[in-house]
């Protein structure tokens, strides 16, 4: 084990610093002295092995650069940072030494406002230097970069000054700055009132069954076998939610942009559920047809039928996915999916057959035992369905996933093979006609890399860009389903999440939902009385 040792620093910068230090050493120990600490009492020279790189790979090598020495057992790192406070900036040095006194350094000089991005980039240098690995993505940390490319924007900053700044300031590689310019000139064309959605809602609504668990999944998923019964209970609840909700957005006379169906696999409901379902909705929610989308997951093919199809079709179902995610039949069985790759180009067919314009596929970069050949013959594959749009994750190891709790079982592609699939992607992506347009990131994704959804021009998902830039309010309705309530003058964002487990749900909805309508009815009225006195945005 890496132990990385920081001399006294304010807290202030502990977690961005834990961070940054994670996406050079994801198993890093991390101590943080303060002033009251004995320098000394932590023996450095513990028999440890080494953890400079995370993740165990398919060749058996590290992810270190050719060239580069190795870390050995019982490595420690001593980091230290010092300050110079001028009248307007500050210039800070981080200082990274080993105990074979391998010295490395960082600095950054920045307005005495911005002293914790100087912390953050002075220990990147620091760790690029002593490291040699480049982080993507430099100093960002949050899940949605796209986020502060558009405040700048919205701020009035020019383009070329925007992107110098990320790449300055921010230490992001200048191809990660192109990307998140197209993807926001995407989005701005799809919704160009992307900043004025705010007097509007999105729905979620979630759906925790699944036919099988997938290995990497996170999510709230249920195995379906043999559980009528909660699934009746489960859908009895959820449609009294649905009722409720829709009541009180009519009597505000709150629009709704867009829904999304998802979970767990809403196709797991058989036809006449969906049905239920479908036109409980289509009957309680306020100015139908100001709807602009209506998405279903269908994202495991083994569940799509021609009845279900027939249902999404007339409830007016605008998108679906169905999703491959590889194209490997051995891979779909190491991840616990039960489907054959048959069953998906069967499944897409059936649907298009049947009328539907506008089908999502995902992929996942990186599975277990995969690398660039099996990451090519799917992309075979879906250049002969060509979806309206893919999206692309790259794999991440989550914590509560069965892969991350059985991690020396799986073995996965080096940062560099993941970096190339990600630029093969780019390429591939633009020669067929797909343009991206929304992205997002998550820890312990694999090269510290991103998800990306791409689509042919008309076919992005709108609920997909809404979510990640955390423009307007999204009720979750269901198991799982988080409540982004964003106050609609002062932007401000709360948060509410309904209980995974469908029979906690079951049992407790009522309260969870007189919660979020309390919390609802207490920003949307505090916003109507501020703005009697103050202009909206
Ligand atoms: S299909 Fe999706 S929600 Fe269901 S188990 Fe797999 S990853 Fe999770």
């Amino acid at each position: 084990m890496l132990r990385v040792s920081i001399d006294p620093i304010h807290e202030t910068y502990h977690y961005d610093i834990q961070h940054i230090i994670k996406l050079f050493a994801e198993k890093a120990e991390i101590h943080f002295y303060d002033e009251a600490d004995s320098l000394g009492s932590y023996d450095s020279h513990e028999a440890l092995p080494p953890d400079h790189s995370a993740l165990s790979r398919r060749d058996g090598k590290t992810d270190r650069p050719e060239g580069r020495e190795s870390t050995p057992p019982g490595m420690e790192w001593k980091l230290s940072f010092s300050f110079r406070r001028e009248e307007k900036e500050v210039h800070v040095v981080a200082r990274l030494t080993d105990p074979m006194g391998k010295e490395a350094r960082g600095e950054a000089i920045r307005p005495l406002q911005d002293e914790k991005r100087a912390v953050g980039f002075a220990l990147l240098r620091a760790l690029t230097s002593y490291t040699g690995i480049v982080q993507p993505w430099g100093i960002l940390v949050g899940v949605r970069p796209l986020k502060l490319y558009h405040k700048m924007l919205e701020k009035g900053m020019k383009k070329k000054d925007i992107h110098e700044k990320l790449i300055s300031e921010y230490g992001l590689l200048p191809e990660k700055v192109r990307e998140m310019e197209r993807i926001a000139d995407r989005q701005l064309q799809v919704l160009p009132d992307l900043y004025h959605l705010s007097g509007e809602v999105s729905l979620y609504i979630g759906i925790p069954f699944c036919p099988t668990k997938c290995a990497y999944c996170t999510f709230p998923a249920y195995a379906l076998q043999g559980k009528q019964g909660s699934v009746d209970a489960f859908l009895a609840a959820l449609l009294e939610e649905i009722k409720v909700m829709g009541t009180w957005l009519t009597e505000r006379k709150i629009p709704v942009t867009t829904l999304y169906v998802g979970g767990g696999t809403p196709t797991s409901l058989s036809a006449d559920e969906l049905d239920l379902l479908l036109s409980t909705l289509a009957e309680v929610l306020p100015c139908r047809e100001k709807l602009k989308e209506l998405t279903v997951e269908a994202g495991r093919p083994d569940t799509i039928t021609p009845e279900k199809i027939e249902v999404m079709k007339r409830w007016r179902v605008d998108r679906i996915s169905i999703n491959p995610q590889t194209f490997t039949q051995a891979t779909l069985k190491a991840i616990g999916r039960h489907h054959t790759v048959e069953e998906t180009l069967s499944a897409y067919r059936l649907a298009r057959s049947m009328g539907m314009g506008n089908i999502n596929m995902d992929l996942i970069i990186g599975l277990p035992g995969e690398g660039m050949a099996e990451y090519q013959k799917s992309l075979l594959h879906i250049e002969e369905l060509m979806p309206d749009s893919l999206t692309v994750h790259t794999l991440s190891f989550k914590s509560a996933s069965t892969m991350t709790q059985k991690r020396e079982k799986y073995s996965v592609a080096s940062a560099e093979e993941v970096s190339r699939m990600i630029r093969y992607t780019e390429e591939w992506t633009e020669r067929h006609g797909y343009h991206p347009y929304y992205l997002y990131r998550q820890k312990n994704i694999l090269g510290n890399q991103e998800n990306v959804g791409y689509a042919l021009p008309g076919k992005e998902s709108l609920y997909n860009i809404l979510i990640m830039e955390e423009r307007q309010t999204i009720i979750g309705l269901g198991c799982g389903a988080s409540s982004k309530i964003i106050s609609p003058t002062s932007g401000r964002i709360f948060r509410f999440a309904n209980p995974k487990e469908p029979k906690v749900y079951v049992e407790h909805y009522r309260d969870y939902l007189e919660k979020k309508i309390a919390l609802l009815e207490e920003i949307y009225s505090q916003d109507e009385k501020e703005s009697l006195t103050f202009p909206k945005k």
